[in-house]
């Protein structure tokens, strides 16, 4: 009611006198992205755009791009989901006005875009008018034991360039419409997930430069953007000093970096997790709560290097940790500039920021 919905505000404003992290959200519709401002998220700190890809009207030419033999019939069916991601990013961008808005750049396995049985087989195949055999040949190919440990991530960028330059090209050329109609002040910050090397980046980064840059030169009003990194492999924390060379962000990927710093599976941990909880082995399930003493380590270690090489690097988590409050006090302790959480998850993160910066300074 009224009375109550006052008081949540009052509590809201209340935090954020207080608080010193950033609240972002992680949305990747319209809607999410006005959930989470009617909440008070202060910007996007992860947009994944797989979803995107699986739309109806989409997903055949996701399809035929992956089936694609060539570089150029890759390009073709790449330049038909051209206007649907740029479209995409406009009603975002027009959502969050002149708020941050980070969009990651492809991420899942391509395997994950095909179908698995027989009878969808068959009729894609029909669909796109390739024999049944070598499409059977593609899915087999793109077959790997571990995908998440596999070509995922900027890997895909690296392997196939078209894709991360169709996807940037979308995202400025939404952000540019959008100033132009709009009179806004875009904020588009593009951000390469899965990042190990500084090599990947140095090239991604670049590629993407490239494709931006010939794009705000055409256009006849400005833009401001920024190109990051996730910090999600642990070998990146390690290394952030490089990394941080070449990216104006950082934003750690917590979810990836717990996975792979303990070893687990974030898609099968689930079903020993308990165990371990029942033995002592740890308290809590560190792929919801963050694990402070390791995972956290890794952070606190890449967010000190990072800033060793730019003093002022933003900083951020996006990890679903990042809507849960212990995990948002130590995101206030070593010194992050904002935590990026689900749309509902918003409310909690700002009395968890105020709540640390009360509790800490
Ligand atoms: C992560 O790894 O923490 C992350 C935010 O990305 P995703 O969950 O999409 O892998
Ligand atoms: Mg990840």
């Amino acid at each position: 009611d009224a009375h109550l919905s006052d008081n949540f505000m009052m509590l809201m404003e209340w935090s954020d006198e207080y608080r010193q992290l950033g609240i972002y959200t992680n949305a990747d519709t319209p809607k999410d992205a006005g959930v989470a401002l009617d909440f008070g998220a202060e910007g996007i700190g992860l947009c994944r755009t797989e979803h995107m890809f699986f739309e109806s009207g989409r997903i055949i030419s996701v399809r035929e791009m992956i089936v694609a033999n060539t570089k150029k019939k890759r390009k073709k069916a790449l330049d038909k989901l051209f206007p649907y991601q740029k479209d995409d990013f406009k009603e975002i961008f027009k959502v969050m006005e002149d708020k941050a808005v980070t969009i990651r750049l492809l991420d899942p396995p391509l395997h994950e875009f095909l179908p698995q049985n027989e009878n969808d087989i068959k009729s894609l195949a029909k669909e796109l008018s390739i024999p049944v055999e070598s499409l059977k040949r593609t899915i087999e190919d793109l077959e790997e034991m571990n995908p998440m440990l596999g070509h995922r991530g900027c890997r895909l960028g690296i392997s196939y360039p078209e894709i991360y330059k169709m996807q940037v090209k979308a995202i400025i050329s939404a952000a540019l419409e959008v100033n132009e109609e709009m009179g806004y002040d875009v904020q588009a910050d593009i951000m390469i997930p899965l990042i190990g090397t500084e090599k990947e980046l140095v090239i991604l980064r670049e590629q993407a430069l490239e494709v931006a840059e010939e794009l705000i030169d055409q256009a006849s009003v400005d833009l401001s953007y920024t190109i990051g990194t996730m910090i999600e492999i642990p070998r990146a924390a390690l290394l952030a000093d490089d990394i941080a060379k070449h990216a104006d962000f950082f934003s750690f990927g917590t979810n990836d970096l717990t996975q792979m710093t303990y070893g687990f599976s974030r898609d099968d941990a689930g079903k020993f997790i308990n165990q371990y909880m029942d033995k002592e082995i740890f308290q809590k399930d560190p792929f919801a709560t963050l694990d402070q003493k390791g995972v956290g380590k890794l952070v606190d270690m890449a967010v000190k290097l990072g800033r060793q090489t730019k003093k002022d690097l933003k900083i951020g988590i996006c990890g679903e940790h990042g809507g849960e409050p212990s995990s948002i006090d130590f995101c206030h302790r070593v010194g992050l500039d904002y935590v990026s959480c689900s749309p509902y998850r918003v409310p909690i993160a700002r009395l968890a920021a105020a709540q640390s910066a009360i509790n800490n300074d």
